[in-house]
């Protein structure tokens, strides 16, 4: 079957339509006015019926059977708990206008289905089809309504076709999680083995050669990286499906700061690392996390600067004392104005050092979530060519 045209019959404007729609396909194949006017008195008695007590009615005309033999179809479906029977007021006029007339219920699932056939006169082929598909396609609406109501219908198909990428979306995020969970697991057993063992050879140094000892500590360096991106994959996935664990404790600042300093200028030993403190300041935080969040900062600051660069850390007490501000500050790079509010979103990477310097750009958007679970902001400020500032807040009690 051909469907040419389809009306949904939700009130009486349809009723209009489906009436006006019926005659113009009658006129459009070339059936006499006789005709065409008893095919659409048919549907229009029918749809009066549907509309009366439903409003869920959809009305198809199509045109079924094969060269030389068509026949036009009315069919009409609708759902109702009330109970219909063939011999209704509506349905039994429209019979007695067009004698194929079928009525089918099942459960309260009704249709109807009338059809007339086409003469051979009419020399209906599978071109005058396509023709008559095309003509309803491209018609004019018929009034205000119909063109509302068309627009709803593509407004409504455009609604389904994205709620429909967002579910493939969603899928695809929710597997994508499934894998870096899965995948950090994985690696932190085998990362944990290989520090195991680097750490025992180096314990047995003197036993081996200079060169084996360079080696061993090339080895250690990058087992510690694998194994800081393990983590940072593990972290993104806990706050995919959840959230970061916590264990705060009150910390005292400066000496916190000092010492986290002292130890990654052990791991930069070609950066000088000024600290420049504020009034002392006890934290509620953990440890750890904050640990990360220092060795984030000034990873990047080191990575996305020149060797042998300085780097300032200040710390200052805000004006209602409520709050301490923690500043990385480089003399690297930098990083466009546009570019700074996207860099603590997840996976974001700049451009420009995508292929220059490595990461998954996993670091910022951890480390923004860890200081917003303390409380506190996380910013930034830069200057491209001059070097970038990254500051963020935490709440505090001071001694
Ligand atoms: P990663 O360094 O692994 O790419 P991050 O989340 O730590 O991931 O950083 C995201 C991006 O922000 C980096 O790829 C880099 O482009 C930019 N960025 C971060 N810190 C700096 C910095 N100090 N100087 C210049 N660019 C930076």
């Amino acid at each position: 079957m051909k469907e040419i045209i389809d009306i949904s019959l939700e009130n009486e404007m349809d009723l209009v339509l489906a009436h006006r729609r019926s005659l113009q396909v009658g006129e459009q194949l070339g059936l006499t006015v006789a005709t065409r006017t008893t095919f659409a008195t048919a549907v229009s008695e029918v749809a009066r019926t549907v509309i009366e007590y439903t409003d869920n009615g959809i009305l198809n005309i199509k045109i079924s059977g094969n060269f030389p033999r068509y026949s036009i179809h009315a069919i009409i479906v609708f759902n109702s708990d009330q109970l219909f029977k063939a011999t209704d007021e509506g349905f039994f006029y429209a019979k007695k206008l067009l004698p194929d007339f079928n009525f089918n219920a099942s459960g309260n699932s009704y249709t109807i289905d009338m059809g007339i056939g086409l003469p051979r006169s009419l020399k209906i082929d599978q071109q005058k089809l396509s023709f008559l598909k095309s003509f309803f396609n491209e018609v004019p609406p018929l009034n205000a309504y119909e063109e509302i109501k068309k627009k709803n219908n593509q407004l409504n198909i455009l609604t389904g076709e994205q709620e429909e990428e967002i579910k493939i979306r969603r899928d695809l995020d929710e597997k994508k999680s499934e894998f870096i969970s899965i995948a950090s697991h994985e690696l932190k057993t085998p990362i944990t083995v290989v520090k195991g063992y680097t750490q025992l050879l180096k314990l047995l140094k003197g036993q081996y050669s200079e060169k084996v000892g360079q080696v061993l500590e090339k080895l250690d360096v990058q087992a510690n990286k694998l194994s800081m991106l393990a983590q940072q994959l593990m972290d993104v996935s806990k706050m995919e499906n959840g959230y970061l664990q916590y264990d705060f404790v009150t910390i005292d600042l400066n000496s916190f700061i000092k010492e986290t300093v002292s130890i990654l200028s052990g791991v930069y030993p070609d950066t000088q690392i000024n600290i420049l403190f504020g009034q002392n300041c006890k934290v509620n935080g953990d440890q750890l996390r904050l640990e990360q969040v220092f060795t984030n900062l000034l990873g990047n600051a080191v990575k996305y600067s020149q060797k042998g660069t300085f780097i300032d850390v200040l710390t200052e007490l805000s004006e209602s004392k409520k709050e301490i501000r923690v500043t990385v500050k480089d003399h690297g790079m930098g990083i466009s104005k546009d570019e700074l509010d996207k860099i603590f979103n997840k996976f974001y990477r700049l451009e420009e050092v995508s292929k220059s310097h490595p990461g998954l750009g996993m670091g910022l958007y951890i480390t923004s979530k860890i200081v917003s679970d303390h409380g506190g902001k996380i910013w930034a400020e830069s200057v491209i060519g001059e070097g970038s500032s990254f500051s963020f807040t935490i709440p505090v009690h001071c001694l």
